[in-house]
């Protein structure tokens, strides 16, 4: 597959460097409150690449982190709190309790819009550690300096700084509003915190070598996508507002560390917005997994949804497009099971196979899901391709989209225990050529009353007419 990369601004083939597994790190939750649609479009990537490469026979493996610590409010300019311990002050629970609630309900949330789980999950205060160590080893180079116990990163010493998002250190410095309040321990303005002075409440902290304190938000991530991926990986994904500063810290934080570069391809989603505005919770207008299943409607038509924009666009929320989603996908499951009913062919004709290159083409071209839609509308509506390759082509293509379209298929009949039982035995023996039981089976279902059929789906039984 291709993707773009907002670092070389081209489209990149996703090559493993390791000449076997794609190694994608994906930057996940902050745990401190509810994650919302809009963190949910851009949490979907990592996914679907991987969802992508494996369509392709190509293992990958996925790690997101957890952020239960150094993510503050104000990431700019050093003055921020922590957003762990706001929460804890506004919840009454320990921040431990406080990221183990949301990092649950992340994972749950995730689990019902058909986000399929990381390989991996560190935690940012299980890789203290690491972390000061990158922040030594920046020291030691000359990258990064002390003062009264936070050690800052000095941008001027990395000259690629703003290859990322453009923040060149000129634009940077012309940027800066005089009235902005800086920490006068900076040698510049521009530099940032790698290890944060814990200061007088401070809860979250740790000992270290520069007196006790707390890590930088960029840092973590630098820690752990090396540690857990190697010096040198594939994908980098993240929300567009990651750019700058906590993408372009973390590259000038790495590349540093090891002397080269660390990442291949950069790739960052598009906002949702919801009225025009982006969705955050300053805003007051988010919307979360739970409220679309208090609304009726199917989490994983959010994905449908999300599939009818480029994901480096941004787009629009709205109700009205995610009801037509839920109506859209459960046809589309009607029409499975009805197809799923049909005789199973043994070889598929010239428009099946022209439907899926299409398909196949338009995912792997920097996941074009939009037009991956126009050819699954095409599959349901074309007389040239019939029921069973219909249902055979859309239950593949499901690997990517996730809408778990075989749904109605395997609900349609409610077969009693003992009828699943046999099916499922027919179908083992099926699976392992043994055709003497297979027939065996199905005489035994005939004889209570039930028609045998072969689909693409396995073994599907109905009462006879
Ligand atoms: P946070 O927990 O605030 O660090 O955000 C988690 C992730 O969600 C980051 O990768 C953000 O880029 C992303 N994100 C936040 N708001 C939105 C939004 N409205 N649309 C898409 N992605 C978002
Ligand atoms: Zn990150």
């Amino acid at each position: 597959m291709r993707l773009y990369s907002s670092l070389s601004r081209q489209i990149e083939e996703v090559k493993p460097l390791d000449g076997q597994t794609v190694k994608i790190y994906s930057c996940g939750p902050t745990v401190y409150r509810y994650i919302h649609i809009g963190n949910f479009r851009s949490f979907m990537l990592g996914d679907l690449i991987r969802r992508i490469l494996r369509f392709e026979g190509q293992d990958s493996r996925l790690v997101m982190n957890i952020t239960d610590v150094g993510h503050m409010t104000d990431d700019l300019r050093d003055t921020g709190l922590d957003k762990m311990e706001l929460a804890q002050s506004d919840e009454g629970l320990s921040a431990m309790q406080i990221a183990e609630k949301y990092t649950e309900a992340f994972l749950k949330d995730g689990d019902a819009v058909g986000i399929g789980r990381a390989d991996l999950y560190p935690r940012a205060t299980e890789h203290i550690p690491e972390m000061i160590e990158i922040t030594k080893r920046l020291v030691e180079k000359g990258h990064a300096y002390v003062v009264d116990g936070t050690v800052y990163f000095e941008v001027r010493t990395f000259p690629d700084y703003g290859k990322l998002s453009g923040n060149t250190l000129e634009a940077l410095q012309a940027g800066h509003r005089q009235d902005v309040e800086v920490d006068p321990n900076k040698r510049s303005r521009e530099d940032f915190g790698l290890w944060k002075k814990a200061g007088a409440h401070r809860v979250l902290k740790w000992p270290s070598p520069w007196g006790d304190g707390f890590p930088g938000w960029h840092i973590e991530c630098s820690a752990m996508s090396m540690k857990h991926l190697g010096e040198r990986f594939d994908v980098h994904t993240g929300g567009n507002d990651n750019k700058f500063p906590h993408h372009e810290d973390e590259i000038a934080q790495s590349e540093a560390a090891v002397g080269h570069s660390v990442v291949s391809v950069w790739v960052h989603g598009g906002f949702l917005r919801l009225s025009g505005q982006k969705i955050a919770k300053s805003a007051k207008n988010v919307v979360l997994v739970p409220e679309i299943v208090e609304r009726g409607l199917d989490p994983l038509a959010f994905r449908l949804v999300c599939f009818g924009t480029r994901y480096r666009s941004e787009m629009d929320f709205s109700w009205e497009a995610f009801e037509a989603a839920n109506t859209r996908l459960t046809g589309l499951r009607q029409r499975m099971a009805d197809w799923s009913e049909s005789p199973a062919v043994a070889t598929r004709g010239e428009m099946a196979e022209d439907l899926d290159r299409r398909f196949r083409d338009a995912v792997a071209d920097d996941m074009d899901m939009p037009a991956a839609l126009v050819v699954l509308n095409e599959a349901v509506s074309s007389p040239a391709v019939g029921p069973a390759e219909k249902y055979r082509l859309l239950s593949s293509w499901d690997g990517v989209l996730g809408l778990d379209l075989e749904r109605l298929a395997r609900e349609r009949y409610e077969a009693p225990p003992e009828v699943l039982e046999l099916i499922r035995r027919r179908d083992e023996a099926r699976a392992a050529r043994d055709f003497g039981t297979a027939d065996r089976i199905r005489d035994q279902l005939g004889a209570m009353g039930l028609e045998v059929m072969d689909t693409p789906a396995g073994t599907r039984v109905r009462p006879r007419l």
